[in-house]
């Protein structure tokens, strides 16, 4: 006769199913509990465990410490749905001077014991197998926790990783990061997809007149305006020194030029020093084309910004497409 194997155990008739749970309930060694974790209450014992322990009296409802000769803390129990998934535990105790061995299973809200009197033991080395199952299920428990901190440790430095520290934009690593998958993806999927660069005109003479902390603050208030400008599904990012870049994704040249405008008349409006300082930048646009690499694209709104900066400053410029 074929016994089921291990991978198709999930598939055990009926049948099966009935037999095992009839071997497990009906046996007369395995002791066998359901308990309500929260209150520690007994909801379902077995004749076993009731012949044993209760002279076969029904113990439902009855708490579960009444029959741990005052050492529950030895039966930790496995808090139901806490995100694990069901494990078994080796908890050990010590039921009505006998010492017993339990295997513990977090239910849906309930807590499965099936254990054994282990006969004749020597009650010390039950004791320190329990107590080392005890100690693993904490060790357990911290590695957890500090796997988690790990985990929120290493999703802060990555997002520092790839932020401006100044402004917190995205930084020139990110952001040609994002652009070559963003270009990437619009070749494939044949979206399109527009960039921005962005350069704060005389910039240098801002330095100069009000110092370095009041250029900071310029660079600031840009960034704070690209955030507004800017949709969700965009990214703008600070290239370097006083040099920004926006890409939209599935934008055309003429939305990205819009875009750009409102960047040119948003800044018009700032005024983020004391004084008669009124910022301005140059700003290049360019559209992807068919097959164009990132680069190629990025050299492109480059050469538009320097077209606008040629041309006076304090204006946008669309970049002619390739060739
Ligand atoms: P143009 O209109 O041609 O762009 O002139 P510009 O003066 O803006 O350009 P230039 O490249 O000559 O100077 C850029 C200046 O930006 C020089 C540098 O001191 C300043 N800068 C770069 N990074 C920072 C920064 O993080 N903070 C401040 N305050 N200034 C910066
Ligand atoms: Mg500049
Ligand atoms: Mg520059």
């Amino acid at each position: 006769m074929n016994r089921p194997s291990i991978t198709s155990l999930h598939a055990v008739s009926q049948d099966w199913a009935r037999a095992l749970y009839d071997y497990v309930m009906d046996s007369g060694r395995l002791l066998v509990l359901e308990v309500d974790p929260g209150p520690r209450r007994i909801v379902h014992a077995n004749v076993a465990f009731r012949s044993r322990f209760a002279g076969f009296a029904d113990v439902r409802g009855q708490s579960l410490d009444r029959f741990l000769d005052g050492e529950e803390d030895l039966l930790d129990l496995p808090v139901p749905g806490d995100g694990d998934r069901p494990m078994a535990r080796l908890v050990h105790t010590l039921l009505g001077g006998e010492a017993c061995l339990f295997h513990a299973y977090p239910l849906e809200t309930r807590v499965l014991l099936i254990g054994e009197v282990v006969e004749g033991a020597d009650h010390e080395v039950v004791g320190r197998m329990g107590n080392l199952a005890l100690d693993m299920s904490r060790l357990v428990r911290d590695l957890r926790k500090a796997n988690q901190a790990l985990a929120r440790a290493n999703a802060l430095n990555e997002q520092l990783a790839r932020t401006d520290a100044l402004t917190g934009l995205a930084n020139r690593g990110y952001f040609m990061e994002r652009l070559a998958a963003g270009v990437a993806q619009a070749h494939s999927r044949g979206h399109r997809l527009s960039v921005v660069m962005v350069d704060l005109d005389h910039f240098k003479e801002v330095n100069d007149r009000y110092g370095h902390a009041a250029g900071d603050a310029v660079l600031v208030a840009l960034a704070g305006l690209l955030r507004e400008v800017v949709r969700a599904s965009d990214l703008s990012g600070r290239l370097g020194g006083e040099e920004f870049g926006i890409f939209l994704f599935d934008s055309d040249g003429d939305t990205a030029l819009a875009v750009a405008e409102r960047v040119r008349a948003g800044l018009a409006r700032q005024r983020p020093l004391e004084g008669d300082y009124r910022p301005s930048a140059s700003l290049g646009v360019a559209e992807l084309s068919p097959g164009e690499a990132d680069g190629d694209l990025m050299r492109r709104a480059d050469a538009a910004l320097y077209a606008a900066k040629g041309q006076g400053r304090d204006r946008v410029v669309l970049a002619p497409p390739p060739g």
